[in-house]
């Protein structure tokens, strides 16, 4: 278990900035996330973290040591990749058992290390098994099996659930979760992913075009995005843009065409000052936050024009002077009103966000 530290780590390709000036410190036991879309540098981000990349500029801490300049079998750190990258043609155990092998372990202390992470990932009766002969979920397991098997200080997963299907998915969200905690490890995952990330994160970084733009627990980068993008990105929500009439003590009531709404200043930083009269801001509101026709200090109102039932929720499209997007989540029993009524949307100003 060991804690990991990023300063100001700038990689370029060529002409191509993949990381620009990235930050971020990791607690010894973190399950940490790295989260954004596809080419916004996590891969690379992780791969400097474990040796295989080596950073244009900054520096990369294990603990107290600066690994930065170090291979990465000196780092001991331990991927996991996509592509779990297993020999089909060898057995469960000897998977598990080569990199030992390689470091020239007792074949005694082998054994008994490879039967401990087989027991960790619930494979402990498959060690003679040909890997060929598993289910995805399980090659999955004999690769997190053979990260862990080399007692690694930290461990890098890299897209590890990607090549599962939906339901193993979900499944192994939970038992990676497992894995990390039980094993007391430093984990660092990388995802495209939100709904992963908001589930088996302690904490997550969220990254657009090799930035930071958002470091938080989930419940923080969900519930106070800094930006437009972090609350579109994270979870669905219903952007309105609009300009403030008032401010007062960390709320703003702000006009926007479908009306006015009170919401919570998010990504104002104390340098800056809340935004004045007539400051341009968006807002976010999550589809669940909406109440209708419930008291509250809105001015919204809309007409349903789409109802889709979900199941634990009804989903409603609404209609504003703002157009046609607001999505509205309903417990199925809350809305009696008939389609083509007209309804007045409120929120709560605490589940309001108002960003630049
Ligand atoms: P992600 O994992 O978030 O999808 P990557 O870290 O793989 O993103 O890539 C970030 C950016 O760096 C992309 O624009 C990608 O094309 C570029 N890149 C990554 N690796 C290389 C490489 N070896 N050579 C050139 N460009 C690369
Ligand atoms: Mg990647």
């Amino acid at each position: 278990m060991e804690s990991i530290r990023a300063d100001k780590i700038v990689k370029q390709f060529g002409p191509v900035t993949a990381l620009d000036g990235v930050s971020l410190e990791i607690g010894a036991g973190e399950l940490f996330f790295l989260l954004g879309s596809s080419g916004c540098g996590k891969t690379t981000l992780l791969r400097s973290i474990a040796g295989l990349e080596t950073p244009t500029s900054g520096s990369i801490h294990f603990g107290e040591k600066n690994v930065t300049q170090l291979p990465p079998h000196k780092r001991e750190a331990a991927m996991v990749f996509q592509s779990y990258a297993l020999w089909p043609h060898l057995t469960v155990g000897r998977n598990v058992a080569f990199g030992l092998e390689e470091r020239k372990v007792a074949k005694k202390e082998i054994d008994e290390r490879v039967k401990q992470a087989l027991e960790l990932v619930h494979l402990g009766a498959m060690v003679d098994r040909g890997v060929d002969q598993l289910s995805g979920g399980q090659q999955q397991r004999v690769a997190l099996a053979r990260a862990l098997v080399v007692r690694p200080r930290c461990l890098l997963l890299d897209e590890p659930l990607s090549n599962l299907d939906a339901k193993l998915r979900i499944e192994m969200r939970r038992e990676i979760r497992r894995i990390v905690k039980e094993g007391g490890l430093t984990a660092i995952y990388v995802t495209h992913d939100q709904e992963e990330a908001l589930e088996m994160a302690d904490r997550m970084a969220v990254l657009n075009q090799g930035r930071i733009e958002q470091l938080g627990t989930p419940e923080e980068v969900y519930r106070s995005p800094r930006t437009p993008f972090v609350a579109g990105f994270i979870g669905e929500t219903n952007l309105l843009e609009g300009e403030v009439l008032d401010v007062r003590d960390g709320f703003a009531r702000v006009q926007t065409a479908a009306g006015e709404v009170v919401g919570r200043l998010s990504g104002w930083d104390e340098g800056d000052g809340p935004p004045s009269g007539g400051a341009k801001v968006v807002l976010s509101v999550r589809p669940e936050a909406w109440a209708l026709d419930a008291p509250g200090e809105s001015s919204v109102t809309g007409r349903v024009v789409d109802r889709s039932y979900l199941g634990r929720m009804i989903r409603y499209t609404m209609e504003t002077a703002a157009g046609r997007q607001q999505v509205v989540e309903l417990n199925p029993e809350t809305l009696r009103t008939p389609a083509e009524a007209t309804v007045k949307l409120s929120a709560r100003p605490a589940d309001v966000v108002v960003m630049k």
